[in-house]
């Protein structure tokens, strides 16, 4: 989602004049666009910005502008603790950079705006992506679930769908200018329609991007559980550009940490729902997120999250150790958990899931995949692709197949990639 908006915030620039430089030191303007999600990104923010002072230094010209969601939480605090930033704005601001800009240009002092803009989802705002095959395409924004560790609802603020109109003339646009595949953004897509006028579900606004020309696949995150519906299962399974692909973070296996943060779903609804969708889609490829260390974890807790990873065996796997927000209603509970034990137990999953995944991927040697070849891979030689279940794949081949869809039979599998041969 950030990477989109530093694309957005590119299409605004560009189309004020201005150009993107490879090196912050060639720069008349710096944006740095955090994210505050867990304390580790907002260390990351402070660190650059301390080398960004010298920069500055060098370059007394140069303007340097805070966005995303530590601008948002933050606000003009940023200043009193790094007086050499000029500009802070919010997520929800973004349509207003331009003005922004121009009205930094012709002051002195530091320009803060972090008020949102109510009408933000409304707009169509111009965007510079840095893919030429794939592209995101924001379908709502904000939250209103306040699981009880995030901090999203509070900076991104309530959930709001864009119209289904404005997204399928963005996926049209796509189509018309060669791209092949769409990802649709929300932090919780299942509940996409909201809200709007005519009622549209998140499965109806899949059927009209299913049938938009020139775009091969659609790819959706996130989904939250509580709202997989049947209805979307049985989109997934008919829908032909729809990939088999659903990432569904079920952040713990015990269903008394999963009340204490709010989830509105229990273990058993979890495997319900992976039941389901392997019932209607036995190909699906699922991935995750889990959060280690919740506060109150036990080791029982923890244990059950083990075996609901053996026992679902996803595809992948994100996983976090929790992590301290401001304002968030975790922080008031009681059994705050030391580091070691959230690194501890962090480790422990990791190598699970990457037997798993290891596991998972052998089972795909010898058979054939639809792969979109996106360019080439990071070792010399080969191109590299997609399956349709997100999985990368290697594979001999001539650059003139880049943004094709070819059939691979995989004939190798480590953890993070696949390796295939083109079928005749
Ligand atoms: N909306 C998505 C959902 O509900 O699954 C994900 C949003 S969040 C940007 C991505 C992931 O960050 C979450 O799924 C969660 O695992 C993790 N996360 C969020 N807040 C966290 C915190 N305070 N500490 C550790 N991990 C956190
Ligand atoms: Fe955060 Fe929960 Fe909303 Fe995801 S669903 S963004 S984890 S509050």
């Amino acid at each position: 989602m950030n990477e989109h908006d530093s694309e957005r915030m590119t299409g605004i620039l560009e189309s004020r004049g201005c150009s993107p430089v490879s090196d912050a030191a060639g720069a008349d303007m710096v944006i740095l666009n955090t994210c505050s999600i867990r304390e580790k990104a907002e260390q990351k923010f402070y660190s650059e910005l301390g080398r960004l002072k010298s920069l500055k230094a060098a370059n007394p010209n140069l303007k340097i502008a805070v966005a995303g969601c530590i601008a948002q939480q933050e606000g003009s605090n940023i200043l009193s603790r790094a007086p050499h930033v000029d500009m802070v704005f919010g997520p929800s601001d973004i349509a207003r950079l331009s003005t922004l800009v121009t009205q930094k240009l012709s002051k002195k002092c530091p320009v803060v705006d972090t008020a949102g803009d109510p009408e933000y989802h409304r707009k169509r705002i111009p965007v510079t992506r840095a893919d030429k095959l794939k592209a995101w395409v924001s379908i709502m924004y904000g939250c209103d679930n306040f699981c009880t560790y995030c901090v999203v609802p509070y900076l991104r603020g309530r959930e709001r769908s864009r119209r289904p109109e404005d997204i399928v003339e963005e996926v049209r646009d796509l189509g018309l200018r060669g791209y092949k595949e769409v990802t649709l953004l929300g932090q919780n897509v299942n509940s996409y329609g909201k809200g709007l006028d005519d009622r549209t579900t998140f499965p109806d606004l899949l059927r009209m991007v299913n049938d938009i020309p020139g775009i091969e696949r659609v790819r959706f995150v996130t989904s939250h559980p509580r709202d997989l519906s049947e209805a979307l299962i049985n989109a997934i399974r008919d829908l032909p550009k729809v990939c088999e692909a659903v990432h569904l973070p079920v952040q713990s296996g015990s269903s008394r940490v999963l009340a204490a943060m709010n989830r509105r779903y229990g273990r058993e609804d979890y495997l319900e729902k992976v039941r389901k969708l392997r019932d209607a889609v036995p190909q699906i490829a699922l991935t995750t997120d889990i959060i280690v260390g919740f506060p109150g974890e036990t080791d029982e807790d923890f244990d059950l999250t083990i075996r609901l990873l053996e026992e679902v065996r996803h595809d992948g796997l994100f996983a976090f150790k929790y992590s301290k927000r401001p304002g968030t209603a975790a922080l008031k509970l009681d059994g705050h958990l030391p580091e070691v034990i959230k690194e501890k137990r962090l480790e422990q999953l990791l190598t699970v899931q990457k037997r798993i995944t290891a596991e998972k991927n052998r089972d795909l040697i010898g058979t054939t995949q639809e792969i979109l070849i996106d360019g080439f891979s990071k070792k010399g030689g080969t191109l590299t692709g997609r399956t349709r279940g997100n999985k990368a794949v290697n594979l001999p081949a001539s650059s003139a197949l880049i943004g094709s869809l070819v059939r691979v039979r995989i004939t190798r599998a480590g953890v993070n990639s696949l390796t295939g041969q083109l079928c005749e």
